[in-house]
């Protein structure tokens, strides 16, 4: 028998308090007792995201609340400029081209951060562009980017920034509203401590505006049913009752600890995890790394895909590969969500034994000794 261990960026382990309100009975949607879940759950949605905003929410994968910052801000044929440093960039790339959106891509080189001089550049060189979508936290190659410099930039013009935060939230800071972020979009499997099924999306002003002129196909995803619903403390459609229950007491749990202090969590767990990578002579793979997850460059000679499978079926670690071109070159080891110190060395330790069977010279223990030292 081995324990189940889900150390990868999405899906992350859910709190065992989580999952029994979640076993709770299903009430029904349209009432008095779902509507203070509900009333509940948008306050405190507002406050975990930092942003006085609305924060609307689908029961959807992550995915679904990026699609609805392109089909609701723009039109066929508008400009977007979007910032490529991965796989998730890329997909606000494909979600543009799939609409009919002209995308100005900017492909940032893989295991760098986007340079807002550059975005600065692109914006002025290529008038009418509506909106620019970027990632905090670029989940395929642990990257964090600057958004506090891009949102410096973005906010001088009549652009919105739309950030996906899917994986960043909680992990790396962000403060939507002093760094002119107009959509924050984010999903419930990774820093929520919430199984997949969530997605949310919060809206400035600025972007509102856009909403009117939108001429893009939508239904399910159509922000103005979503906002006429959220003014009367309703949903437009049957939300997903059970993951909302969880979420209350989520929210509960992260707000009495505090967002500072989930921050430095991640970031104690994080410094930890890329020192014992490296005190066993491993070598990163981002130059600017999210606290969200870590990325680890394969070492010669190791078979990438074996590590992340022996690690599965051997150690019962869930941790991740590398994706497309990145496949077989890293493994990926999360620290977001419900993580502690314990969860950090078991990794460390399993990736200790793991490398070693597989032929790379690593003395036991190094890496775990590493960690505990920066967590004692
Ligand atoms: C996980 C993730 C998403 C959403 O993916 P889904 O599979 O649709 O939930 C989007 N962006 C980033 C950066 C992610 O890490």
């Amino acid at each position: 028998m081995k324990k189940y261990r889900l150390m990868s960026p999405g899906p992350t382990p859910v709190p065992e308090k989580v999952l029994l309100k979640m076993a709770d009975t299903v009430i029904h949607h349209r009432t008095p007792q779902f509507q203070s879940v509900l009333k509940e759950v948008n306050e405190k949605l507002k406050r975990s995201f930092r942003t006085a905003n609305a924060v609307h929410t689908f029961a959807s994968s992550g995915t679904g609340a990026m699609e609805a910052s392109v089909v609701n801000l723009l039109s066929k044929g508008d400009k977007a400029l979007v910032i490529n440093a991965g796989k998730f960039g890329e997909r606000f790339g494909e979600i543009c081209k799939a609409y009919g959106v002209d995308a100005v891509m900017y492909n940032v080189p893989w295991s760098e951060s986007p340079d807002p001089a550059i975005v600065a550049k692109t914006l002025k060189e290529t008038p009418g562009i509506k909106a620019v979508y970027s990632t905090l936290c670029e989940t395929s190659t642990g990257v964090v980017s600057d958004i506090q410099a891009i949102g410096a930039v973005v906010s001088k013009t009549d652009a919105v920034l739309v950030v996906d935060a899917v994986s960043g939230l909680f992990a790396d800071k962000m403060l939507p509203d002093e760094w002119g972020v107009d959509v924050v979009v984010s999903g419930s499997q990774k820093g929520f401590m919430l199984p997949p099924g969530l997605a949310f999306l919060s809206l400035s002003a600025k972007a509102e505006k856009l909403i009117a002129s939108s001429n893009l196909p939508k239904f399910y995803f159509d922000l103005k049913a979503a906002i006429k619903a959220y003014g009367k403390n309703d949903t437009a459609w049957t939300p997903a009752v059970s993951l909302m229950q969880g979420l209350n007491v989520v929210l509960d749990m992260m707000l009495t600890e505090g967002l500072d202090n989930i921050l430095s969590r991640h970031a104690r767990l994080a410094n930890a995890t890329r020192e014992a990578m490296k005190a066993i002579g491993l070598e990163l793979y981002a130059k600017n790394p999210s606290n969200g997850v870590t990325a680890v460059r394969v070492p010669e000679g190791v078979d990438g895909s074996a590590i992340v499978k022996k690690m599965r079926d051997e150690q019962g670690v869930t941790i991740a590969g590398g994706q497309s071109e990145l496949k077989g070159k890293i493994f990926r080891v999360a620290h977001m969500g419900y993580m502690d110190e314990y969860d950090t060395i078991s990794a460390v330790a399993g990736i200790e034994m793991v490398l070693s069977q597989l032929g790379y010279k690593v003395q036991l223990g190094k890496g775990v000794g590493r960690a505990q030292e920066l967590l004692k």
